[in-house]
């Protein structure tokens, strides 16, 4: 467990420039381009694809920190919904082979139904690769991530 890829985003060094919370293994990171506002992501810090790669002691440090960025970005974001999800592997949807938990805090209306969430995350998940002008929803400079990351840091 101690592999980074030179292609992946999650593996550049600077990544941890927007982590809010971390644990040994682990970076909790705030989303480049967030389907809503709290869109954070859960990632080991090496390159690490699936869950299933993880052993139980990590299985236990990922779930723990999870829980605790969940709880955090619930407070942050005063809401108490949210999705959390894991694309394993291609045929799920994952397109960065780089484990990545999604956690997004909910609020009544946010989307015109509960479930719009899958299509913009689909879309999320290529926005990472590719600088596409097409996509119309909001992406981050370094510095607002940064910035978003410090306010998150308050509440801790
Ligand atoms: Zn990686």
């Amino acid at each position: 467990m101690n592999y980074k890829s030179p292609t992946c985003p999650f593996c550049k060094d600077d990544i941890k420039d927007i982590a809010f919370l971390e644990s040994e293994n682990f970076y909790v990171i705030y989303n480049y381009a967030p389907i809503l506002p709290g869109h954070s992501l859960v990632i080991p810090k090496n390159h690490i694809q699936s869950l299933l790669e993880l052993d139980e002691n990590q299985h236990l440090e990922f779930f723990q920190l999870s829980l605790k960025a969940a709880k955090l970005i619930l407070k942050v974001f005063n809401a108490d919904s949210f999705n959390w999800t894991v694309q394993e592997k291609p045929p799920a949807g994952q397109s960065i082979p780089h484990l990545h938990l999604h956690i997004f805090p909910r609020h009544e209306h946010d989307l015109p139904n509960p479930g719009d969430w899958y299509p913009l995350l689909k879309e999320n998940e290529k926005a990472q690769y590719i600088d596409s002008d097409s996509d119309k929803r909001v992406k981050l400079s370094r510095q607002e991530q940064i910035d978003i990351v410090n306010h998150i840091k308050t509440f801790l």
